[in-house]
C-alpha cells in the first residue's frame, strides 16, 4: 500500500521549517519564498520536485537555485521595500520573483532570450508588475539604470564584480558567488559611503558560471 501524498501545503511547510532550521530566519523572506509556487518556474520532469531544498534543471543548460541559497542570498542583501534591485542571472525567474515581493523595483539581466522570454511568461501569470527585464550581457550591469540600492548575481564571478560595484550606491550591498572553479564563495559587499566595502565571506555555493557576452543559441 502507499503513502498518500504530501499535499502542496504540507510540502511547502517542511521546506520552511528546514530553511528556518539552517539560519533563514526572516519572516520577510520566508514569507516570500512561501508565497512563491516554485513548481511553476521547474521543467515539468522536475514539478513533483519543486518543494526539494535542491537546484535543479531548467532550460539552456541552467538551473534554479536551491531554496536554502535563495533564502541566504536574499537574506544577506538586508532588503528596504523602497529599494531598486539589480539581479543577474534570470535564469527561471524564481529569485527575481523572490525579490520582486520585498522591494519596490527589480531590474533583472539574462544571456538567454529563451531563459528571459519564459521567465516573462511566468511574471505575467504571477501578476507582478515590478520586474524590468533585459537580454544582455549582466557582468556589465545596466549602466542606464544605476545605481542601485541592492545587486544580486546568481551565477559564479570569476573574480571581483568591478562594473557592478561600480553601478552600486555608495553604502548599497551586493551579494555574489565568487570563484573560478565548481565550488565558489558567497561573498557580500557592503559599501562603507565612502567608496570603499566591508567584504564578507558567508558559505561555499556551486553556481553555473557568470559567462562573457550573451548568448548565441536560443
Ligand atoms: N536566479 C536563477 C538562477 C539562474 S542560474 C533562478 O532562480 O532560476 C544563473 C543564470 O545566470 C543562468 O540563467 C545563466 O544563463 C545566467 N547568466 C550567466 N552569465 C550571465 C551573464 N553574463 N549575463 C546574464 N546572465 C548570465
Amino acid at each position: 500500500m502507499s503513502e498518500p501524498a504530501d499535499t502542496p501545503e504540507t510540502q511547502m511547510a517542511r521546506l520552511i521549517l528546514a530553511l528556518r532550521s539552517q539560519g533563514v530566519t526572516e519572516a520577510k523572506v520566508l514569507g516570500a519564498i512561501e508565497s512563491t509556487p516554485r513548481q511553476i518556474f521547474t521543467q515539468e520532469l522536475f514539478k513533483e520536485r519543486a518543494f526539494e531544498d535542491s537546484a535543479l534543471p531548467i532550460a539552456c543548460g541552467q538551473t534554479i537555485s536551491q531554496p536554502f541559497i535563495v533564502g541566504l542570498m536574499t537574506q544577506a542583501l538586508k532588503i528596504d521595500k523602497r529599494d531598486r534591485i539589480l539581479e543577474i542571472g534570470t535564469g527561471s525567474g524564481y529569485q527575481t520573483t523572490i525579490l520582486s515581493k520585498l522591494a519596490r523595483l527589480v531590474y533583472t539581466v539574462e544571456r538567454y532570450r529563451t531563459l528571459k522570454q519564459e521567465a516573462e511568461g511566468r511574471f505575467k501569470d504571477l501578476g507582478l508588475t515590478n520586474v524590468i527585464t533585459k537580454f544582455g550581457d549582466g557582468g556589465e550591469g545596466w549602466p542606464e539604470q544605476a545605481p542601485f540600492d541592492r545587486i544580486m548575481v546568481t551565477a559564479a564571478a570569476p573574480g571581483e564584480p568591478k562594473a557592478l560595484l561600480s553601478q552600486l550606491k555608495p553604502t548599497g550591498i551586493l551579494v555574489a558567488p565568487i570563484g573560478k572553479g565548481p565550488v565558489q564563495t558567497l561573498r557580500r559587499y557592503t559599501g562603507d559611503g565612502k567608496g570603499g566595502y566591508e567584504i564578507e565571506d558567508l558559505i561555499d555555493v556551486r553556481f553555473v558560471p557568470l559567462l562573457d557576452g550573451v548568448a548565441r543559441e536560443l
